[in-house]
């Protein structure tokens, strides 16, 4: 019953383990790439804003520039406008190395999506995984592991409710004995204590020797052999005579 309860729960916890790890390391992966696009669009917003603003300092210059009383004045606008145009151009740069870097990234998905078509799956990276796959993949594992945990959760139901019955059993098993060794300990005390003394008495001419009554032929080969007999007549124990002297020699070691 025990080996059928271990080969039933049998790798289960094992497996529930190397899924979780699995749960775990797809959604580090998604994760990961959440920060990722957050960031990106968070600068994608900054560098946005910056190009707008050089673009209202370039206007203003300009206007300014047509009011410029000379040469000096208008050169100098003219400085700052190009510093601003270059702010802005650093900033469509960074804007260009942002769009570029998801377009590999798309790519690179795409690419896994080919090889997924194709059962190619141990050519597919990490960053070649498409976001939806991973998703997928991410949820398929979390129900996993939700339905092995409720199996193992049975089975451990299961196990406690045979293992109850087992410990049952022993506890009956073990009443049983102890009311029986009670019983045998009753009578001899009964024996000892009564009218009858000794309760254990040896086997004299084929006949109890506490009360004479003969003891049935059938019985003499056990009695000889170290087995005991209770007298039918007066309820004591017929044992052979050698058993006394084992008795005394034993008492005297
Ligand atoms: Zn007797």
């Amino acid at each position: 019953m025990i080996e059928n309860i271990m080969s039933l729960q049998k790798g289960l916890p094992e497996e529930i383990s190397a899924l979780e790890e699995d749960l775990a390391f797809t959604s580090r992966q998604i994760e990961a790439r959440k920060k990722i696009a957050d960031e990106r669009q968070k600068l994608r917003e900054r560098l946005n804003s910056v190009i707008h603003d050089c673009k209202e300092k370039i206007k203003s210059f300009k206007e300014k520039q047509t009011l410029a009383r000379n040469n000096k004045e208008y050169d100098a606008l003219s400085k700052q406008i190009e510093y601003e145009e270059k702010e802005i151009a650093q900033a469509e740069i960074q804007l260009q190395d942002i769009s570029h870097a998801e377009h590999h990234a798309q790519e690179l998905q795409k690419k896994g999506r080919e090889l997924i078509a194709e059962n190619r799956y141990d050519e597919i990276s990490e960053e070649m995984m498409p976001d939806d796959v991973l998703q997928q993949q991410m949820e398929d594992l979390g129900q996993q592991v939700r339905q092995k945990k409720e199996e193992l959760e049975s089975i451990v139901v299961e196990t406690a409710e045979e293992v109850a019955q087992l410990k049952a059993v022993l506890s009956e098993q073990r009443s049983v004995v102890a009311q029986q060794a009670k019983r045998l300990l009753d009578k001899y005390d009964h024996l000892k204590s009564g009218s009858i003394q000794n309760a254990v008495v040896k086997l004299d001419r084929q006949a109890c020797s506490g009360c004479n009554t003969r003891v049935p032929t059938n019985r003499h080969t056990l009695i000889v052999q170290g087995g005991f007999y209770v007298c039918e007549s007066c309820g004591r124990i017929v044992v052979h005579e050698r058993l006394f002297d084992e008795a005394a020699a034993s008492g005297q070691q």
